[in-house]
């Protein structure tokens, strides 16, 4: 039994709908120049000082809409943690994680400025994701200009190191999941605009392997060759990706010193997508128990970083929330499960009612076409300050 969706937005706050809309669409100029001031510092994963600067510009931008903002100190470069206020205060609140690295290095921009070409925003980053972070930033402004606080109290997780799987800024988001009526992310939408309803899970795995070195012409027989072991855990190890629920990247080898030498160490980084929980446990258990063909040679498995498989629900009231509010805004949303991963896999994991894809729509994240349409912006600062404004509705 589905309220007719205007009647439902209506009726939390009349005339809301149109007010947005319109009101979104003045904003949009701002928000498009946001989008390029934020792509325009370079920050890489790792690289502190620069995350660091673009941190206080964040919070500076949220603070503008009335936020608090507290920097969460990190060597790799400071996460953000803000809180704004809502209408309602003794509710749980609405949880929206981002994050502030990207996957570009220093100098990008050289070569690959921020600009707009045929209704595009292009930039290192843009899409992934500071156009994210400017559509939320858009959403408070438009609420603190009509006067709005959100429903319910709105916190926000903006971590440095998501692009390498969030070692640090984990906890942070799992810490502020606790007590949450509703997870957002401000990833990329399906480039088709999307939603995004379900995660895959994803692990970094790096397998060590130690021999002997030795004289490969003297005295081979002395030698076990770390390199030879590699191979032949890699070939076995490929086999785990023909399983159900599991697929497999050998990315990265490495080892040995020169031709005369037999390799004494070598080494790989795996990366690993889980479509179920039950894949991830069994490929994962399989890899922590490797043990080495040779005698003298040994295998020894680390894992750099996982998120969790974020399965798909089948009935997901807070997607049928979206949608209901995007036609009250005259538009058209839906959703689809993600092949990537990210932070809002350590939600859905754990069951907790969560949507991600609510930042930019574009195309090319990670690639050197990233860009964001501009035209989706207006639509997408309207959606989102609907979903601060509006109660939610039961969700469990
Ligand atoms: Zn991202």
């Amino acid at each position: 039994m589905a309220t007719a969706a205007p009647a439902f937005a209506t009726a939390a706050l009349p005339g809301l709908p149109r007010t947005l809309t319109s009101r979104a669409r003045t904003l949009t100029a701002a928000v498009r120049k946001r989008c390029a001031d934020l792509a325009r510092t370079e920050t890489p994963s790792g690289d502190a000082t620069r995350l660091n600067t673009l941190a206080e510009d964040i919070a500076a931008g949220y603070t503008a809409t009335g936020a608090t903002a507290t920097r969460e100190r990190c060597e790799h470069g400071d996460h953000l943690v803000l809180n704004w206020p809502g209408r309602h205060e003794d509710l749980p609140h609405l949880l929206v994680v981002g994050h502030h690295d990207t996957v570009w290095p220093v100098g990008t921009l050289a070569d690959w400025p921020v600009e707009e070409q045929d209704g595009r925003l292009t930039g290192p980053g843009i899409l992934d994701m500071k156009g994210g972070l400017a559509l939320l930033e858009g959403a408070f402004a438009l609420l603190a200009d009509l006067g709005q606080r959100p429903h319910r109290p709105v916190r926000m997780v903006v971590v440095s190191d998501e692009e390498v799987g969030s070692p640090d800024g984990r906890r942070l988001v799992e810490q502020h999941l606790r007590g949450a009526a509703a997870v957002l992310g401000l990833e990329p939408a399906h480039p088709d605009g999307r939603l995004k309803t379900a995660r895959r899970g994803s692990t970094r795995v790096r397998l060590t392997v130690t021999g002997r070195e030795a004289h490969a012409g003297n005295d081979a027989a002395q030698g076990v060759s770390a390199i030879d072991e590699l191979v032949d855990q890699l070939i076995a190890v490929r086999d785990l990706g023909g399983q159900p629920g599991t697929e497999l990247n050998a990315g990265r080898i490495d080892g040995g010193t020169r031709a005369n030498v037999v390799a004494g160490r070598a080494e790989a980084e795996i990366g690993l997508r889980f479509s179920t929980t039950e894949a991830q446990r069994r490929t994962l258990d399989t890899l922590a128990h490797l043990t080495a063909n040779r005698p003298g040679a040994n295998v020894r498995t680390e894992v750099l970083s996982s998120r969790p498989a974020w399965p798909e629900r089948t009935a997901n009231p807070l997607l049928r929330h979206v949608r209901s509010l995007a036609a009250a805004l005259g538009q058209v949303v839906d959703g689809a499960p993600a092949g990537g991963a990210g932070d809002t896999n350590l939600a859905g994991a754990r069951g907790l009612p969560t949507l991600d894809g609510l930042g930019a729509v574009g195309g090319g994240p990670h690639a050197r076409h990233e860009h964001l349409l501009i035209d989706q912006l207006g639509p997408r600062i309207a959606l989102l300050a609907a979903l601060l404004a509006v109660p939610l509705p039961r969700l469990r």
